[in-house]
């Protein structure tokens, strides 16, 4: 399904998975608004049921302008597929979906999305899926949590919003030491900065609604699939490897091959699941992903920019940018995300709660807003928004404890994005 060829990131980020219409000629990809598609002929038809034949059935499944988006990022992480979902939160329910019973467990980092520990945590104990969560700043932590039940590991690469950049390769090792796939949610850097699968993840998982569609106009999410995992190699993964009652008999593993986990989400999880990605949403989606590393460069660049200035501002206590030099993580920024470390980042002020909460109030110029990956430059304080439903222990081990202001450095000049928090850091302390 991909279309991964020798060409550069900038190249494949424009072309990769679209070609003119057949049928018009239109050049930029347009925008599939069916339902449903017409069969050649009844033999055509059950094919496509029966998984004997890929094409279009009924748009749950897959559309013909989602298809292109998935096929571009597919290309951008270097994986075989990709499966496109209505948000990101629907990626990691569709990508545990496949590996997952009732009374298995996974092992997640507990730096990620503050709604991605709320879903981890709550809504899943609903199916009898059991998260365990560790700090990912040693690596080890995640092998002391796996036990015979583990199914998979989670982590972000860059944690959101935390500024912690987590060693994907080592978590990798330890994840197929094992035998369970390493699942990595690459939201915050995008695959212009990091490239997760490069150091051994399986799966990543994408809120395309960030910085891929990178407007602040579309929801979005992707499951890509790296074709390196061996899903045989073990019993845990019997959804997979073997005989699927609902496609008579049908096995994953051995049908498609090194493409079995992409087929399935798609075949199993949005046909019974069912958060499809809207056809506008993947065309926004397809017309943000070619600027993705202009974007990110300059998204990178900005917040550099921005968090050397805090740091030297008396009102702040601390900045957690791992592209600062100082930064703890800034030698596994440098491996991981070596064109910069993206646009996301916290710092500390030292009135705590009240003063962060004066900060999001009086910028004028920054959106508060509950969002990353726009344009524009957004801030939050997280303890009294997104990270709200934790507790304040939960908070501060996320990174979003009562002091903590997250920014998401948009594209404008950096001197404008720095006089408004400058004037917003005096106007409340
Ligand atoms: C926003 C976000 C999500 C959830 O994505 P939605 O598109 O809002 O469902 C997951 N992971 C990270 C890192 C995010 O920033």
């Amino acid at each position: 399904m991909s279309n991964k060829t020798q060409q550069g990131f900038s190249t494949r980020a424009i072309h990769a998975g679209a070609v003119p219409d057949p049928t018009t000629g239109a050049r930029g990809t347009p925008i599939h608004q069916s339902t449903a598609y017409v069969f050649k002929d009844a033999d055509h038809a059950a094919a496509l049921f029966g998984l004997e034949e890929f094409g279009f059935i009924y748009s749950r499944l897959t559309n013909p302008t989602v298809s292109v988006f998935q096929d571009r990022m597919a290309s951008l992480e270097g994986g075989v597929a990709a499966v496109c979902t209505a948000s990101g939160h629907s990626a990691q329910l569709l990508a545990l979906f496949a590996l997952m019973s009732s009374g298995d467990e996974f092992v997640a980092s507990n730096k990620l999305y503050g709604g991605s520990i709320t879903q981890f945590g709550h809504s899943f104990k609903k199916f009898g899926w059991k998260v365990n969560f560790v700090d990912p700043v040693d690596p080890e932590n995640f092998r002391k949590a796996i036990n015979e039940k583990t199914k998979a590991v989670f982590t972000e690469s860059l944690a959101n919003p935390g500024g912690v950049v987590c060693d994907i390769e080592a978590i990798a090792n330890i994840a197929h030491d094992a035998g369970v796939p390493l699942i990595v949610d690459n939201t915050l850097p995008s695959p212009a900065l990091c490239q997760p699968i490069e150091y051994g993840a399986d799966i990543v998982v994408h809120s395309t609604t960030k910085f891929i569609s990178g407007h602040g106009n579309a929801m979005g999410g992707v499951i890509i699939d790296s074709g390196n995992f061996d899903w045989s190699q073990n019993e845990k993964f019997p959804g997979l490897v073997k005989n699927c009652e609902a496609y008579h008999g049908l096995n994953f593993h051995e049908t498609f091959g090194n493409m079995a986990y992409a087929v399935f989400c798609i075949a199993v999880g949005l046909r019974d699941l069912g958060p499809t990605m809207a056809p506008m949403n993947a065309y926004l989606s397809i017309t943000g992903a070619e600027t993705l590393p202009l974007r990110m460069q300059k998204h990178s660049e900005n917040a550099l920019e921005v968090a050397k200035w805090l740091q030297g501002n008396s009102k702040v206590s601390w900045v957690s940018y791992a592209g600062l030099p100082d930064s703890e993580f800034n030698a596994l920024a440098k491996k991981y995300c070596p064109g910069g470390a993206g646009s996301v980042f916290t710092f500390g002020v030292k009135g705590g709660y009240d003063m962060g909460l004066g900060i999001v109030s009086n910028c004028k110029l920054l959106s508060h807003l509950a969002n990353i990956g726009d344009t524009r430059s957004l801030i939050i304080h997280p303890a009294s928004t997104t990270h709200r439903q934790l507790t304040e222990e939960q908070q501060i081990s996320a990174g979003a404890g009562p002091d903590v202001v997250r920014l998401s450095i948009g594209l404008e000049d950096a001197a404008d994005i720095i006089a408004d928090i400058d004037q917003a850091i005096s106007a409340s302390s």
